[in-house]
C-alpha cells in the first residue's frame, strides 16, 4: 500500500472529533489492506512503530529532526525554528519546508507503507560511532521521497506527536468493524497481548475463534486487572455482599513475575521490564518459586532497613528509574514482595479460574522466603467486626488499607472490575489556586486542559506550585474554566499560560509527596478536581503549612 493512502486517512481523522467517524475511517483502510500491510497499518494509525509490550523507543530528538530538515531542504536553522515556533509543531514546519523544496526538486518515487515502517524500525538498531549520522540518513531518505503532507506525518510519527485521537477504544472498535468480530473479544485479546498489530492479523485471518483461543505467553506482560474504589467499611462489606477475601493493601509497586524454566523477568503494571533494577526480586523468585513456568502478581514494597516498616512509594520509585549503582540503592531500599495472584501455571492460563482456586495454586507454587517473598496477608470473612479489626491493624502497620476480592471471580486483564475493591482512608481535600494552565490537545485544543495549582505562602502572600491537575473535569467545566481564566492570563508561553491567582478549586488526591521540583517542596499524587469553588477566593486557599501538616499526618 502507498503511504499516501494512510496519509489520506490521517487527514480525514484530523478533521473529525467524532469517535464513530474515526472508527469508520480506520476500519475502512484496515479492511482494504493486504495481509502484509495489516500490522503496519495497525501500528501507524496509533503513531507507533513498536507494540506496547516492546520497550524499544525511536529516541529521535527534535534537534536531530531539525538537522535532517536543514540537510534536505537547505533552509537555515533559524528559519526552521521560526516556522516551528509559528506553527508550534515540527510536523507542520516540516510540511512548510518541504513545500519550499518542492519547487526545486521533484520527489522521485512514491513511498510505500513498508518504506516508512521499515526505515523507522531500523532507527533504534543503530548504535555506536556515527549513529546520529546514520539515523539522519534513514530519515532523510524518507523525507526526500515524501510529499510535504507525508513529511508532516512522518515527522510527527518520529517525534511521537501524531495525536489523531486513535486511542485503544477506537483501535478496538475499528478492528472489530473491519473484520466483523465482537469488540469485547478484540479488547480481551489486546489486554493479553498488548499488540494491536498481532490482534488485527488474528482477527483478519481467524475471526472470533482465533481471538478466543488466544492465551497468555510467559515473558509477555499483560495488563493487570484493576480495582474499584469504595468508601468506608460499611460500604465495602455491602459491596462484597457476603463472604469475601480481604487482603492487606500494600503500598508499593505492582509486579508481574514471569518464570519460564530458569528465566525470570519482572514487569511493572505499565509493562516495563524492570528485571535489571530489581535483580533482588529475580533472585528471590528463583529461590522461592517451585513451579516450572508461571506468571505471578504481587506488590513489591520498599522497606526501611532499620525499622522494617514500609517506605513511601516515592522511595521505591527511585529504584525503578535507576540505571547505575543498582546494588547500592537496593541496600538502601530493600524490597519485600507480597504475592496475591497467579495467572498462568505450567502450560495453563488461569484467567478463567475463580480467585479462590488461583490463590490455592499460588500457595502451592511458591515456598515463601521468610517475609521477603511471601503471600499477601488474607482474611476470608463476611463479618464486619473482624474486617474492621483487620483494616485497623493493616493501617497501624503502615499499610495503605485493604483490598476486597470476590472469591468466585475470574481475572479480567486491563479492566476495572466490580469484584475487586480498594479500601483506604480518604485524604482531606485541599483548596488550591490555579496559577497557570496548559492548552488541551486534539478535540480539546481550544480549551485549557490542565491546570497548575498553587498553595498560599503566608510569608510572601504568593502562591507556590504543588502540582498539576488534568482529571476530574467534565468538558463543560473545562469550557467554563477556560472562559474564566482567559481574561486572567498574564503571560502567554504558546502552549502554557500564567494566570492571575484568582480561581480556587477543591482538589482530592491519593497522597502528598516531597518534591524537589515544585517550589512548595510538595507534590500531590493523582490529584483530581472535585469542584470549582466559586464561593472561595485566593485568600481562602490552603497554605503550604497545611500541605506540610497533612504530609506529616499521612506519614503517621
Ligand atoms: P490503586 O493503585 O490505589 O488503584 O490500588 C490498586 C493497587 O493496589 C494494585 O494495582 C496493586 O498495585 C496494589 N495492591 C496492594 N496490595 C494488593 C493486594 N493484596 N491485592 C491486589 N492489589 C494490591
Amino acid at each position: 500500500m502507498k503511504y499516501g493512502k494512510l496519509v489520506d486517512s490521517y487527514r480525514k481523522l484530523s478533521s473529525t472529533s467524532k469517535k464513530l467517524e474515526k472508527t469508520s475511517i480506520v476500519a475502512k483502510l484496515l479492511k482494504s489492506a493486504s495481509d502484509e500491510d495489516t500490522v503496519m497499518l495497525a501500528m501507524l494509525f496509533q503513531g507507533r512503530i513498536f507494540p506496547e509490550w516492546d520497550e524499544t523507543e525511536l529516541g529521535v530528538a527534535d534537534s536531530i529532526m531539525i538537522k535532517t530538515l536543514i540537510r534536505i531542504s537547505g533552509v537555515s536553522e533559524s528559519e526552521i525554528k521560526l516556522i516551528s515556533r509559528k506553527t508550534g509543531d515540527l510536523g507542520d514546519a516540516a510540511e512548510k519546508i518541504l513545500e519550499k523544496r518542492k519547487q526545486t526538486t521533484l520527489h522521485k518515487k512514491s513511498l510505500s507503507l513498508d518504506d516508512v515502517y521499515s526505515n523507522l524500525q531500523k532507527i533504534p538498531t543503530i548504535g555506536g560511532v556515527g549513529s546520529v549520522e546514520k539515523r539522519m540518513s534513514l530519515i532523510s531518505e524518507l523525507l526526500s521521497s515524501a510529499t510535504p503532507e507525508e513529511g508532516k506525518y512522518i515527522t510527527r510519527t518520529i517525534l511521537q506527536t501524531l495525536r489523531l485521537g486513535v486511542g485503544e477504544g477506537t483501535m478496538r472498535d475499528s478492528i472489530a468493524k473491519a473484520y466483523g468480530v465482537e469488540p469485547s473479544l478484540v479488547e480481551r485479546a489486546h489486554n493479553i497481548r498488548n499488540d494491536f498489530g498481532e490482534v488485527a492479523t488474528l482477527a483478519r485471518e481467524q475471526g472470533e475463534s482465533g481471538l478466543k483461543k488466544l492465551s497468555l505467553e510467559v515473558g509477555r506482560p499483560l495488563k493487570p486487572m484493576l480495582a474499584k474504589k469504595t468508601e468506608g467499611i460499611e460500604n465495602a462489606v455491602a459491596d462484597m455482599g457476603g463472604i469475601a477475601a480481604w487482603e492487606i493493601k500494600y503500598d508499593g509497586m505492582r509486579v508481574q513475575i514471569h518464570k519460564k524454566g530458569s528465566e525470570i523477568r519482572v514487569f511493572t503494571r505499565r509493562l516495563d521490564d524492570v528485571s535489571k533494577q530489581f535483580y533482588d526480586i529475580v533472585e528471590l523468585a528463583s529461590e522461592s518459586i517451585s513451579a516450572k513456568d508461571c506468571i505471578l502478581e504481587g506488590e513489591a514494597v520498599g522497606v526501611d532497613p532499620n525499622t522494617r516498616r514500609p517506605l513511601p512509594f516515592q522511595q521505591l520509585s527511585r529504584r525503578i528509574k535507576r540505571k547505575y549503582d543498582i546494588e547500592e540503592l537496593s541496600r538502601e531500599i530493600p524490597v519485600t514482595v507480597n504475592l496475591f495472584d497467579i495467572l498462568y501455571l505450567d502450560g495453563k492460563s488461569l484467567l478463567d479460574s475463580p480467585f479462590e482456586e488461583r490463590r490455592k495454586l499460588l500457595v502451592k507454587s511458591v515456598n515463601p522466603s521468610g517475609s521477603k517473598f511471601a503471600f499477601a496477608e488474607q482474611l476470608i470473612s463476611g463479618e464486619k467486626k473482624k474486617i474492621k479489626r483487620f483494616y485497623e491493624r493493616a493501617l497501624s502497620m503502615g499499610h495503605e488499607g485493604l483490598m476486597a476480592k470476590n472469591l468466585k471471580a475470574k481475572y479480567t486483564p486491563g479492566s476495572r472490575v466490580k469484584h475487586m475493591y480498594k479500601l483506604k482512608p480518604e485524604m482531606e481535600s485541599l483548596d488550591l489556586v490555579i496559577i497557570g494552565a496548559i492548552w488541551g490537545e486534539g478535540r480539546r485544543a481550544s480549551w485549557l486542559g490542565s491546570f497548575i495549582l498553587g498553595a498560599r505562602d503566608p510569608d510572601t502572600s504568593e502562591f507556590v506550585e504543588v502540582g498539576k491537575v488534568a482529571t476530574g473535569l467534565t468538558d463543560e467545566n473545562l469550557k467554563k474554566l477556560t472562559e474564566i481564566l482567559k481574561p486572567l492570563i498574564t503571560k502567554d508561553n504558546v502552549s502554557t499560560v500564567d494566570v492571575r491567582p484568582k480561581i480556587v478549586v477543591e482538589v482530592g488526591y491519593e497522597e502528598i509527596q516531597k518534591s524537589p521540583t515544585y517550589r512548595s517542596g510538595f507534590a500531590l499524587r493523582f490529584p483530581r478536581v472535585k469542584e470549582i469553588r466559586d464561593d472561595k477566593g485566593p485568600e481562602d486557599a490552603d497554605s503550604v503549612e497545611r500541605v506540610a501538616r497533612l504530609y506529616e499526618l499521612q506519614r503517621k
